[in-house]
Formats: C-alpha cells, sequence, structure tokens
C-alpha cells in the first residue's frame, strides 16, 4: 500500500524551522517528515510552498515570514545574493558561530556516539570579513564587455563583480584592475559552450604577513594578445605585484587551471608566514585561504600534540607541509606523506627554506605509505591527521590502532566524517578528550574542527 506523505507538492504550509541542514536550509516537520527551506532560520515562522517531496523529505519555498529569528540580518549586497558561496550571509556572525558549534556538538552525538567530548566554544574571527587571500574569478562578457566576478547558484551564468566582501582588498583591487586592463585591449573572454576566446580566469594570491601579491592570467589559448603590455600596466597599477604568471588550459573542464604556466613577470613563488614558519606559494600550490584562522587552527594542533622536543610525528594529508613544519619546531623528528608530488615538493622546499633538517616527506596514499613505514618500523608518538572531506581511509585508521602512537591530533573540515572516524578509534583503544571547533570560512557553511585523541591506558595514567 502506498503511504500518503503529509505534504503534496504546491501546497502552502505554515511552519516553524527547528534546524538548520549542513548546508544552511532551515529544516522544518510536518508530522515528522522533514522539508528542507533555503533561506530558513530556526525558531522562524513562515509560510513555505512545497516544491518538491520524495519519500523520506521534501523541500520548499520561504513565501512569508510571520516571526523573524533574532540571528537574522539584512545581506550585506542586496544585488549580490549568496555571492562567492556565501550561504549564511543573512545570519548574523554571532548566529552563525551558534550554528557552527551545534553542528560539531550534534554530530559527535548522533554519529560518533560520542557523550561526554568536551567540546569548545567555536574561535570565531574579530573582524570576519575581507579574509580571503584568493581568489579565482571567472571572466565572461556581457554586451561586448568584459564582465568578471561569480557564478550564479546552480549556474553557469557569470555576475559581474567589483568586490567581494570575503576577499582581501588587494585581491578584489588586482581582479578589478586585470579586468580593466584586459578589457580595454580587447583581449576576449573564453565562451564554455563553444569554447573559443582567450582569457577563462583571474586568480590573484596575496601573502598577508609578506604584503606579496601573485597575479595568474588563466587563458585557453597557449599566448595571450599584447602581454607584454597587460604586464606592464599590471606593474605599474598594482605596486604590490611581485609575480605575474599565465597559466593555459586548454581543456573543455570545468577545472580552472591547467598544467602549464609560465613566468610572465617577477618571481615564480610569493612568500608568506604562518607564525614563524616561511612558505613560497606558486600558482599550482595548495595553500590555506584564511591566514588569520590558519594560525589559529595549528596552534591548537600543536597545543594538543604537546611535543617536549623528543618525539616523532607523522603528519599525514600534509599538503605542502604546513602542519608538518610547524610541528617540526617542537618535535625530535616529523615525517608527512601526501598524495599530490608536486605538493611533496613544496613541502621539501619549505623545509629547506626555513632550515629545518627534522622534516622528510614522501609522496603517496596515507593509507598505504603509513602502514609501509610502520612495518619498516617507523613508530610514531604523534600522529596527526588533516585529511579531505571524506575523512580518514578506514586502513589508516586501522593502522593506527595497531600502530597506538600516544597521542592522535585530527583536524578535520567535515564534522561528520570526524564523527565517524572519533567513534572507529574510540573502539580502537582511544579516547576523543576535547574537541575545539575553528571557523576558518566565515559567512559559508565550512565548519573545522581539531579534536585531541589519547590512547587510553594514556588517558589512566
Ligand atoms: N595539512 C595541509 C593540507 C590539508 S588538505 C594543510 O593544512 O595545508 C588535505 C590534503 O590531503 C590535500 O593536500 C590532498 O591532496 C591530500 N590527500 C587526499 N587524499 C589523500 C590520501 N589518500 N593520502 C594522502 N593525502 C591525501
Amino acid at each position: 500500500m502506498k503511504r500518503t506523505l503529509p505534504v503534496q507538492k504546491n501546497d502552502y504550509i505554515d511552519v516553524i524551522f527547528e534546524d538548520l541542514t549542513h548546508d544552511g536550509a532551515g529544516v522544518a516537520k510536518v508530522d515528522g517528515y522533514p522539508i528542507f527551506v533555503p533561506n530558513g532560520l530556526p525558531g522562524e515562522k513562515a509560510k513555505v510552498k512545497v516544491i518538491k517531496v520524495n519519500k523520506g523529505y521534501g523541500f520548499g519555498r520561504l513565501e512569508e515570514l510571520y516571526e523573524k529569528s533574532p540571528y537574522r540580518i539584512e545581506i550585506p549586497r542586496e544585488d549580490l545574493p549568496k555571492y562567492g558561496g556565501c550561504q549564511l550571509e543573512h545570519i548574523s556572525y554571532e548566529g552563525q558561530l551558534k550554528y557552527k558549534e551545534n553542528q560539531v556538538r550534534q554530530v559527535l552525538t548522533r554519529i560518533g556516539k560520542l557523550e561526554d567530548v568536551v567540546v569548545h566554544p567555536i574561535l570565531g574571527m574579530d573582524n570576519p570579513w575581507h579574509y580571503r587571500n584568493k581568489a579565482q574569478v571567472p571572466v565572461g562578457e556581457k554586451d561586448g564587455k568584459l564582465i568578471a566576478g561569480f557564478f550564479k547558484p546552480r549556474s553557469h551564468e557569470i555576475v559581474d563583480t567589483d568586490e567581494s566582501l570575503i576577499q582581501i582588498p588587494e585581491i578584489n583591487e588586482a581582479v578589478q584592475v586585470v579586468k580593466e586592463i584586459c578589457g580595454k585591449l580587447g583581449i576576449p573572454a573564453y565562451n564554455e559552450e563553444t569554447h573559443k576566446g582567450v582569457l577563462r580566469h583571474i586568480m590573484a594570491r596575496y601573502g598577508k604577513q609578506t604584503g606579496e601579491l601573485m597575479v595568474v592570467i588563466v587563458t585557453r589559448t597557449g599566448e595571450i594578445p599584447f602581454a607584454e603590455k597587460i604586464v606592464e600596466e599590471i606593474v605599474e597599477r598594482l605596486p604590490k605585484v611581485k609575480s605575474i604568471v599565465h597559466n593555459v588550459n586548454s581543456k573543455r573542464t570545468n577545472v580552472i587551471l591547467g598544467d602549464k604556466t609560465k613566468v610572465l613577470w617577477g618571481s615564480e613563488v610569493i612568500y608568506d608566514y604562518i607564525g614563524d614558519v616561511r612558505f613560497a606559494i606558486s600558482a599550482l600550490s595548495f595553500y590555506q585561504v584564511n591566514p588569520v584562522q590558519t594560525k589559529v587552527l595549528y596552534d591548537k594542533a600543536l597545543e594538543y600534540a604537546a611535543l617536549t622536543g623528543s618525539e616523532s610525528v607523522i603528519d599525514a594529508y600534509c599538503g605542502i607541509g604546513t602542519i608538518s613544519l610547524f610541528l617540526a619546531q617542537k618535535a625530535r623528528k616529523v615525517f608527512g606523506v601526501e598524495i599530490v608530488p608536486e605538493a611533496i615538493e613544496d613541502a621539501r622546499k619549505n623545509a629547506e627554506l626555513n632550515g629545518f633538517t627534522n622534516a622528510e616527506f614522501e609522496a603517496g596514499e596515507a593509507e598505504a605509505v603509513i602502514p609501509k613505514w610502520y612495518e619498516e618500523g617507523n613508530k610514531a608518538d604523534v600522529l596527526v591527521v588533516d585529511p579531505p572531506r571524506k575523512g580518514c581511509d578506514e586502513a589508516l585508521l586501522r593502522t593506527i590502532i595497531d600502530m597506538k602512537p600516544k597521542k592522535v591530533v585530527y583536524v578535520s573540515c567535515n564534522p561528520a566524517t570526524l564523527a565517524r572516524d572519533l567513534r572507529i578509534l574510540e573502539d580502537g583503544g582511544y579516547k576523543t578528550v576535547e574537541v575545539q571547533p575553528v571557523d576558518m570560512f566565515p559567512h559559508t557553511t565550512h565548519c573545522e574542527a581539531v579534536a585531541r585523541i589519547v590512547l587510553n591506558e594514556e588517558v589512566e595514567k
């Protein structure tokens, strides 16, 4: 027998939102049946139009707000709704922090079944604006004019914009200047549909501690028309520029950067510092986008590692060695592993740049390299993991359980997979002592957290 759902498509219903989903939509329930409504906030009473019904849940559109949440604010740019992935821009920063902290608490209980873990109040930013040190802005044409901005949510239509409130002003300025120069010289924008045209993306990176700016011009074509003129004007108008790079991406793809880069002017890299550690950043390198909060996050990871100088540490998913080198300041030896070989080359260069001789790096899958190290007798006292959103591979967690490092520090960009992995470690003889959420990406739904995990026998000591 077909069960009837409590609502039908196109119904208008009055609801009170109870919760937010991990992507920031309001959740209302009708006889237990959840309906997800973008823009709804917990506690708000509203009229909703049901637009889609599935077996277990439905979707709705907010039609009218009867009662507003105290956390609801006017969005900063009415003309640019949810631009640049700011899904939480209708929530005050205080409300956003509360939402992210709750999310961490909820998943640790619901998915991790961890009842007695201490979750600290989230560490937010004093000034949660203009924090991003990198922009990758798609370029298009409208009415014969070059435009650059961001894609409308769920579409490939580019909205021209003069600024982003979450990017560092130097980055915004660089994008505008390059757009103007290329527009003036008549450089045609790339067209996704026809796969013709030249200019695909304007990218800018900025070392917040050093004031060094990099501009990357991404084109479909191997050459940029008027390249010399473009360079000359950029150098004149952007005095902080240290590096101008041309990246060629001739493929039909959503991936922004191609493999080929050529320095047009200046240096191949710019530098930045996190704490006292100096990093070289090239056009293609991965580098954390919120330098202020990266320091907060790494300091917490270092505190949880509680190094005395005698430890051997493994840093899994090490990227360009940022956490590894932070740890190398306090450890006897650090071993970093990362799947992208170019990142490992950067990690080695960064170790050299800072004069660290106690850090070694190997390219490969963490779940393959660490078991191999373990077999070879390389055991760690402390293991740090910082996996991508899907969390740690189970084979890696099994190796940790066998290897029994005294401490594990888990840096996570996805609370749900963190909770899942913590449960596996708990069942394997570890205890999660405390978790510190850190807001790395204000106004977006992304939530970062660091967990301190200790071998049970060590807890009891
Ligand atoms: N710790 C670094 C990078 C974290 S991002 C920092 O703070 O900057 C996660 C990293 O894991 C990425 O660099 C990604 O390339 C890498 N990665 C993804 N899957 C992996 C795997 N199976 N083994 C090792 N590294 C992996």
